[in-house]
């Protein structure tokens, strides 16, 4: 079978089928108020058995208690004696009990999610979670969660959502494979992170013929799946996998030495971060600095938005762990495509063309300057800067530069202290800010050149839609060109250019890019290491002839087959 390459990597075992339950409340006529809530009873009991499995599971793997503790709180909650007497009240006045249970954890969540209290209110998703638990059982359906994996093993899927993601345990997930997405949708970016092997956009029919405990073979450079592979298949990917890993630790060995090309010039290698935990991987891959930092993971599974003490504490803690490297944090990006449960976002035709990103803070300024209070806060001693998503002019740039300005002015008012001076710039990452990059330049300090939307802008390519996946192309020579123009007009003005794109930590466009003076590469910290390598192989000379030579081919194709014979070329 064949997707799209998203991940590289190697992973030879069992497939986990993870499926979404279709949760849809039966229409059926009521039983005997004892039989419905016989039924009940039944079903709490069957929830008792598998949260005491997954706590005992959880416990037996980590020593930290801290997610065997969710279980225990699953189990409190399920033994409420409040949600039993919701149930028991709703049964009695005729309501079937699949629907009972919902209602009556949807009133506890509400509830909760209501209460100022910032542990109380999240523990809404928790009732949330045991509802939905207790609704599975009485349909009949099996348990299908993440967090039920016993065995380490390949996840098959249509699609992984963040908050999917979040609860996977990567110690037992070998690789994943989705049947939606394309290269740079949220589950290949996870996978880069994790440095997990990936493959998406297999497609629905692929991926329904997968069984749980399938015997599976996936290879994420090149996108091939094989089902029930024959031991000789097996034995020469097991050997490949073992010559790709040493080569890949001796490559790891010089990656906290400064990556400089093979006439000195030094390149800055950052990594692209989301929260604490990657901030320590960001520092054992070597990277320089956060290219980086995306904040949406604060706002999303959310049942509020994040105070302003609260994101100060999380940013601080990142900002420590990198020291003195510059971090680049990035303002909030989110749209209707995944809104947060506590905001009102419209229904859109477009979302990704609609109120998202700079568009959606500008006008809701209270969350906006929360959270510029918080960031300005917090890089008192380091050395931070802010950027600008999505930003499509200079009054859209200036605009947000005076929310800037009015936070510095409201903090001094207060007696707050905060950093004087943060550099500020914007992502290029819409077409509009790629030709306009030298007028940006006025207002901008820096840019970072965003090719996961570049492309899908430039393209007219949904970057999450496997239907187009193939036509999503980042060495498109429109691509190309847009990206040599910003690096070009921002030089000429003086200004510094990085790329925070996935593109960066792609070796068949780091040649081309390092030849087009790109100042700073930012990618998943697991790709660093080879990306300096790489850069070290490199003359300036030899990087500005590929480039020129790059941008004189005419389609997308020619450059990927040129840059497949360059790496070959440099024994990469
Ligand atoms: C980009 O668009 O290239 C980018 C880095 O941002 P995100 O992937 O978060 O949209
Ligand atoms: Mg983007």
């Amino acid at each position: 079978m064949q997707g799209i390459a998203a991940s590289d990597g190697i992973a030879i075992g069992p497939a986990f089928r993870y499926a979404v339950p279709d949760l849809t409340i039966p229409i059926r006529p009521i039983e005997q108020p004892n039989i419905e809530l016989a039924r009940f009873q039944i079903a709490q009991e069957q929830a008792r058995l598998e949260l005491h499995s997954l706590r005992e599971n959880v416990a037996s793997r980590t020593q930290g208690d801290d997610l065997a503790a969710i279980f225990d709180a699953h189990e409190m909650m399920l033994d409420d004696p409040t949600l039993a007497d919701k149930v028991t009240s709703q049964i009695q006045e005729g309501i079937i009990v699949e629907q009972a249970v919902a209602d009556a954890t949807q009133e506890l969540a509400a509830m909760l999610a209501g209460m100022a209290d910032e542990y109380f209110a999240a523990r809404a998703a928790d009732v949330q979670d045991v509802g939905r638990r207790l609704l599975r059982i009485l349909l009949g359906l099996p348990d299908t969660a993440l967090s039920n994996l016993q065995v380490p093993s390949i996840i098959i899927a249509r699609d992984l959502t963040p908050s999917d993601t979040a609860k996977l345990d990567p110690d037992l997930v070998l690789g994943f494979c989705t049947a939606f997405g394309g290269l740079t949708s949220h589950s290949a970016i996870l996978a880069r992170t994790l440095g997990l092997p990936a493959i998406v956009g297999l497609g629905s029919e692929t991926v329904e013929t997968i069984k749980t405990g399938d015997m599976l073979l996936m290879d994420g450079a090149t996108g091939a799946l094989i089902l029930a592979p024959d031991e000789a298949t097996i034995t020469r990917y097991r050997k490949t996998k073992q010559e790709k890993e040493s080569r890949l630790l001796i490559i790891k060995a010089s990656a906290q030495n400064e990556a400089r090309t093979a006439d000195g010039r030094r390149v800055e290698v950052a990594a692209n971060i989301g929260e604490e935990e990657t901030a320590r991987e960001a520092v054992e891959y070597g990277a320089e600095g956060v290219g980086l930092l995306r904040t949406e993971f604060l706002y999303l599974n959310e049942t509020h938005a994040p105070d302003e003490e609260k994101q100060y504490r999380i940013y601080k803690a990142i900002f420590e762990i990198m020291g003195q490297r510059p971090v680049i944090i990035r303002t909030l990006d989110i749209g209707g495509d995944k809104p947060p449960s506590y905001m009102p976002f419209p229904q859109e035709m477009n979302p990704f063309l609609g109120w998202r990103a700079i568009r959606m803070c500008l006008e809701e300024t209270s969350l906006f300057q929360t959270q510029l209070r918080a960031i300005l806060r917090a890089a008192i001693g380091h050395n931070v800067r802010v950027m600008f998503p999505m930003i499509i002019d200079l009054d859209e740039l200036r605009c947000a530069r005076n929310f800037i300005a009015q936070t510095e002015a409201e903090l001094r008012r207060e007696g707050v202290a905060f950093a004087e001076h943060v550099p500020v710039g914007i992502m290029v990452e819409t077409p509009a800010a790629a030709v306009l990059t030298d007028i940006l330049a006025d207002a901008a300090d820096f840019f970072s050149l965003g090719t996961n939307d570049l492309t899908q802008y430039t393209l007219a390519v949904d970057r999450g839609n496997e239907k187009v996946a193939a036509l999503y192309q980042p060495l498109h020579p429109a691509v190309l060109r847009l990206i040599k123009r910003t690096i070009d007009s921002a030089h000429q003005k003086g200004k510094w250019v990085g790329m925070c794109g996935e593109l960066a930590g792609m070796p068949k466009a780091i040649p081309i890019l390092l030849g087009m003076g790109l100042d700073e590469f930012s990618m998943a910290s697991r790709s660093i290491p080879l990306a300096k390598h790489l850069i070290r192989k490199l003359s300036d000379a030899q990087a500005a002839q590929i480039a020129e030579h790059a941008l004189s081919l005419s389609s997308a194709i020619d450059i990927e087959e040129y840059m497949k014979s360059i790496l070959v070329e440099l024994g990469i």
